[in-house]
């Protein structure tokens, strides 16, 4: 068993440096760099040159490697990594004043063709490994400490949020595995409140992420009209909107809290009043709240946004039904980092 670097316990690590000859004191320094966010053991030089050595012969290949970081001018930064194996990913940095979250990809590509999707309209390539996953915030962290974000008082990511390129609950083991390290004492320690996985809606997946993880769950809705939901959000031919209904009745929700349900919104076609009122049918309002999302344009895609104007309309219907709707701010549109603009060729 090699359990990557990223990923490995302070048991585990002891372990293995007492193995290599070390006592067994020194995977605490080991986990004193990750936490820096440094995955090489070459870079730990308070660690005997032997050790460091021995510990890369173990991790002979990093999961994963920063190949560019792009900086918006609302301080959110994109990444692109190469993965182990082949393959790219990008990762979002989000800062605001007391957060700091991190959009995470778990996929290359996706396979379920949601035709609005920049990541859809990409081939699936593969999975990423859980020490992949959780690798993105080691990567995020070391930048940050290296370059300070000034737009929020937080030093360190805050919050996680499965939004990136792929559907988390399509790489279940990827999930799972990275969500327990996530939440784990040893480590990283972050409470289920603060990390939100986002489905386009694979209904057995989310009643064993429920039993398993109960972290935060949204939904990309996208339409409460099960014709028009087939098209937007194709994964509906096989789990329609009455099943999902059931799935979200039966989600373990913490009290205080809420499941969110992601609509994007399109000129024409899914933002008509008859829209609403489908969509006001459909919400459960004590438990779920509406998160409207801008169109974000990207080369390749077949519709247009709704205008500001029409989405705050189209709010305030939602609003003076009861339902709990609010708009998402978009956030590092400037360097294509917005939900659905990801996307990371392979190869290049
Ligand atoms: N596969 C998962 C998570 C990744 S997508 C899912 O579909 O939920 C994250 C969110 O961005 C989803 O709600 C997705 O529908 C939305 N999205 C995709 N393309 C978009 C675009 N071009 N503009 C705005 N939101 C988009
Ligand atoms: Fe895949 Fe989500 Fe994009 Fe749909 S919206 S293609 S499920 S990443």
């Amino acid at each position: 068993m090699n359990t990557d670097l990223a990923l490995i316990g302070l048991d585990e690590l002891s372990a293995l440096v007492s193995t290599m000859g070390f006592p067994g004191w020194r995977a605490r320094q080991v986990l004193d760099w990750r936490k820096r966010g440094v995955l090489d053991p070459a870079a730990m030089n308070n660690i005997p040159m032997k050790l460091r050595q021995a510990l890369q012969q173990h991790w002979p290949e990093p999961v994963i490697q920063l190949r560019q970081r792009q900086y918006s001018e609302d301080g959110t930064r994109k990444y692109l990594f190469a993965l182990r194996g082949g393959g790219q990913v990008e990762t979002v940095m989000i800062p605001e004043e007391k957060r700091i979250t991190i959009c995470l990809s778990s996929q290359v590509g996706c396979v379920l063709d949601c035709p609005f999707c920049n990541t859809g309209l990409q081939a699936f390539e593969k999975n990423l490994e859980a020490a992949a996953i959780v690798a993105q915030v080691w990567m995020v962290q070391q930048d940050i400490l290296q370059q300070p974000v000034r737009q929020s008082r937080a030093t360190r990511p805050t919050h996680l949020v499965y939004m990136g390129m792929g559907e988390p609950m399509a790489n279940e083991a990827g999930l799972h595995d990275s969500l327990r390290f996530f939440l784990a004492e040893d480590g990283m320690g972050l409470s289920r409140r603060r990390i939100t996985v986002s489905t386009s809606g694979l209904i057995p997946q989310i009643e064993r992420l429920g039993a398993a993880w109960p972290v935060n769950l949204a939904i990309s809705l996208h339409s409460a009209d099960n014709e028009l939901r087939n098209t937007l959000v194709p994964i509906n031919r096989k789990y329609p909107l009455p099943a999902l209904r059931q799935a979200l009745n039966a989600w373990p929700l913490p009290a205080q809290r809420h499941i969110t349900l992601e609509y994007v919104m399109l000129a024409g076609v899914n933002d008509r009043d008859e829209d609403a009122e489908r969509l006001i049918a459909f919400v459960n309002k004590g438990r779920e709240r509406v998160n409207l999302i801008r169109f974000n344009p990207h080369p390749g895609a077949g519709y247009q946004g709704s205008s500001r104007q029409h989405m705050d309309a189209f709010a305030s219907l939602l609003v003076k039904a009861g339902v709990r709707a609010t708009i998402r701010r978009s956030r590092g549109d400037d360097i294509m980092a917005a939900c659905g603009q990801l996307r990371a060729a392979s190869g290049q």
